[in-house]
C-alpha cells in the first residue's frame, strides 16, 4: 500500500489547499500523506481533519530549510506534537523572519530605481509562505524582467544584487528541534541537496532517517541511498514532492511513495500508534 510522505500545499508554496491535496490523495488511492510544507505547520490541522473524514491517515510533517556553507538542505520533520511550545516558538520566528527577508528584498530592488510594491509581493503569496519567488514574479508582472527565471539570474541569484541571506539555522538545530518536539528527523532529497558528508554528523544529532525516493533521484542514487540507511541505521522514506497539479517539477501526487511499513516504522520511532 503506497504512501506520499512529502506534500505541500497552499499552507506554503503549494497551489492546493490541505483539504484538496487529502482528497486528491484518497482519490489516487493512497492510503497515508504527510503534509510537509515549508516552514509552517498551518496546514496540519486541516489536513488531519480532512483525512479523518475520507478515512485515509495523514501525518504531520513540516519541511524546515537550513543553512550549509555551499547551500541549502532540507529536513523533513514527522509526527511532531504541533502544540509543542519550542517548535511553535520556532516557526514563529522563522516567519517573522521570511517577511523581513522579504522586506528587505523589495527594499533593495527599489534602490536599484525599480518601483516593486511589496503589497504585491505579499498577494502574490497569498495564505502561503512568502519568499523570493514572489518577489521573482511580482518582477516579471511590472515587466522588469521577462521571466521568474530572469529575475533570479539578474537580482535575486545568492550574490545578486538584491539577494538577502534568509534567517540561519543550521541542519543539527534543525534536526534536534524535530526530535525535541517528539518527532522523527529526515534528511529530505540528499541527492538535490548534495550533501553527503553530512550525514554523519546528522546521525550523530539524532537523524532518523533519509529520503530514498524522490523524483530528482536516478535508480543509482536510490541504490547508494538505500546502502546509507543500512549502514548507519536509518528509515528509507520518500514522496513526491507534489506542489499542486500545475507545478512545473512536482505536479504528480504520488508518483513517488514509500511502503506503508514505513509509516508503521515512524509511528513507533515517535511513541505512538495509528
Ligand atoms: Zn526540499
Ligand atoms: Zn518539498
Amino acid at each position: 500500500m503506497p504512501c506520499d510522505l512529502h506534500v505541500h500545499t497552499s499552507a506554503s508554496d503549494g497551489t492546493e489547499n490541505p483539504a484538496e491535496v487529502v482528497e486528491k490523495a484518497g482519490k489516487a488511492g493512497l492510503t497515508a500523506l504527510a503534509v510537509t510544507d515549508h516552514d509552517t505547520i498551518r496546514g496540519v490541522a486541516p489536513a488531519l481533519e480532512a483525512g479523518r473524514e475520507i478515512g485515509i491517515t495523514v501525518l504531520p510533517g513540516v519541511e524546515l530549510a537550513a543553512e550549509e556553507e555551499d547551500g541549502e538542505v532540507h529536513l523533513l520533520g514527522y509526527l511532531f506534537d504541533p502544540h509543542h511550545p519550542l517548535l511553535r516558538e520556532e516557526l514563529a520566528r522563522l516567519e517573522k523572519a521570511r517577511l523581513a527577508r522579504v522586506e528587505r528584498m523589495v527594499e533593495k530592488i527599489r534602490a536599484l530605481g525599480i518601483p516593486l510594491a511589496l503589497e504585491r509581493v505579499l498577494a502574490l503569496a497569498g495564505e502561503g509562505t512568502v519568499g523570493r519567488p514572489h518577489v521573482a514574479r511580482a518582477l516579471v508582472e511590472i515587466g522588469a524582467v521577462g521571466s521568474v527565471a530572469e529575475a533570479f539570474a539578474r537580482y535575486l541569484e545568492r550574490h545578486g544584487p538584491a539577494y538577502v541571506p534568509r534567517l540561519k539555522m543550521a541542519p543539527e538545530e534543525a534536526v534536534l528541534l524535530i526530535r525535541r518536539a517528539g518527532g522523527v528527523a529526515v534528511l529530505a532529497h540528499p541527492g538535490l541537496s548534495r550533501c553527503e558528508e553530512l550525514i554523519p554528523r546528522l546521525v550523530s544529532a539524532g537523524l532518523q532517517g533519509l529520503e530514498v525516493y524522490h523524483p530528482e533521484h536516478t535508480p543509482q542514487m536510490v541504490e547508494h541511498y538505500r546502502g546509507l540507511c543500512r549502514r548507519y541505521g536509518l528509515l528509507a522514506t520518500g514522496g513526491s514532492d507534489y506542489h499542486g497539479a500545475g507545478h512545473r517539477r512536482y505536479s504528480r501526487l504520488g508518483e513517488v511513495t514509500a511502503p506503508d511499513e514505513v509509516v508503521e516504522k515512524m509511528l513507533a520511532l515517535a511513541g505512538r500508534t495509528a
